[in-house]
């Protein structure tokens, strides 16, 4: 295929490329579906004018990207960030689709996006933003065409919002069009706490592979937003000690372990982690090099690269955030070999499993406890994270190429079985 297109030399689409072909290449993936398998189905481009507290309009450019729909509607959340491009909008709904598909769920993969700084927004900016985006994407999604969720940037409240401004447009209540909702609204007990609960249940489940105790565990986490913030949570819980966090204005680092719901707290108060005295600062990229048990990127795309992945000090690197590897830092791990890696399709996969759930009581307007919840969630964990190991140990592949074996194979199979439409 001749690609002109721009969005497809982003370093984190390409990123999302290559990880793909390592896989496609050990299942011998045939090159026509290879193709229809790596780009993205359909891709939206939406342009939001809002008017702002100060009565100027200002316009925000929006995405919405639907790389696989050949498994179920396709499923992946917004993100809002000043950042945002296409390519990656486009990568993040590609690992949407393995991440859906390794774990078993009935769903495609997709993924939405904003470029707006939304910190620098009032409430209401952010709602007329919000409603505004979903007005535009409203034709493109449905329960059983693509369901979005929350992201970097969004959360429940934003739901709230689009869930309401769908309703409105199909003229009756609608939650299953999107996951992540207030419990009030048709949201799951345990969705706010999945990913981090995910993430913490593969990194105990790995450090007990690996001989080592979590309740004498150091783990350091790089973004503190709603992943990283709940995996700290359940870790203290477990008994590990948080030795370093950080958001976008820095880092602070405590040998002796930082209480993290006072973090939490300052953090809730004064909407950042500056000024906070629980630790010493740092910068995020001496963070990411502390001597620690567990590493956990919980924020963004391409933090550990091939200028860091050397220096790393931990035994196991946990990827809670999307795409935090680049490629060539992967190839640097994999030299070293003495850094077990839970990669982000499997170690954060908790939060699309819940959405699932939520999404499976909103067909049935039927409500389960958090108990099970959690219960049904962790077989779910348990059971790809067999897959993983057996496929690692067939292969002899990485962790990462493992579960993206099994991620694009079951989209393969699809594809090539219901022929040349979905
Ligand atoms: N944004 C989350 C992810 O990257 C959750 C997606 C969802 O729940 O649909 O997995």
């Amino acid at each position: 295929m001749a690609l002109s297109h721009s969005i497809y030399d982003s370093p984190v689409f390409l990123q999302a490329c290559h990880q793909f072909d390592a896989a496609a290449d050990i299942i011998g993936m045939d090159a026509g579906v290879r193709e229809r398998a790596k780009y993205p189905r359909r891709t939206l481009i939406v342009t939001l004018p809002v008017r702002m507290d100060s009565g100027k309009v200002e316009t925000f450019e929006g995405y919405r990207v639907q790389h696989n729909i050949s498994t179920g509607p396709a499923k992946g959340g917004i993100r809002f960030h000043h950042d945002v491009t296409l390519g990656e909008v486009a990568a993040l709904a590609m690992w949407m689709s393995w991440k859906c598909s390794l774990v078993g769920l009935p769903f495609g993969g997709a993924k939405g996006g904003v470029v707006v700084n939304a910190r620098d927004m009032s409430n209401g900016e952010l709602e007329r933003l919000s409603r505004r985006y979903m007005q535009e994407i409203a034709t493109f999604i449905g329960p059983h065409l693509d369901i979005p969720a929350p992201d970097v940037g969004t959360n429940e409240q934003v739901m709230a919002w689009m869930m309401d401004t769908y309703s409105n447009h199909v003229g009756h209540f609608d939650p299953g069009v999107i996951t992540g909702k207030p419990v009030a609204l048709g949201g799951s007990l345990g969705r706010k706490e999945a990913t981090g609960e995910g993430v913490a249940w593969f990194t105990k489940a790995y450090l007990a592979d690996m001989g080592l105790k979590t309740s004498d565990s150091t783990v350091v986490i790089q973004g503190i937003g709603n992943v990283g913030s709940e995996t700290a949570l359940a870790l203290t819980a477990a008994g590990a000690k948080i030795v370093g966090i950080s958001d976008f204005t820095g880092g602070i680092t405590n040998p002796k372990g930082i209480n993290i719901p006072d973090a939490l707290a300052y953090i809730a108060k004064n909407r950042s982690l500056q000024g906070f005295t629980g630790g010493e600062s740092l910068t995020n990229d001496q963070l990411l090099e502390l001597p620690c048990t567990v590493l956990i990127p919980a924020a963004l795309e391409r933090v550990i690269t091939e200028q860091n992945a050397g220096k790393l000090k931990c035994r196991l690197l946990a990827e809670g955030a999307n795409g935090p590897t680049t490629n060539e830092a992967d190839r640097i791990l994999a030299q070293r070999g003495d850094i077990e890696l839970i990669p982000d399709v499997l170690c954060n996969s908790g939060g699309v499993i819940v959405s699932y759930f939520e999404w499976l009581q909103n067909q049935s307007a039927y409500y389960w406890t958090k108990e099970e919840v959690f219960d049904k969630l962790h077989k779910m964990l348990a059971k790809a994270k067999a897959s993983v190991d057996e496929t690692k140990a067939k292969y002899q592949c990485s962790r990462r190429t493992a579960a993206l074996v099994l991620g694009i194979s079951r989209v393969a199979e699809a594809k090539a079985k219901r022929g040349l439409f979905p």
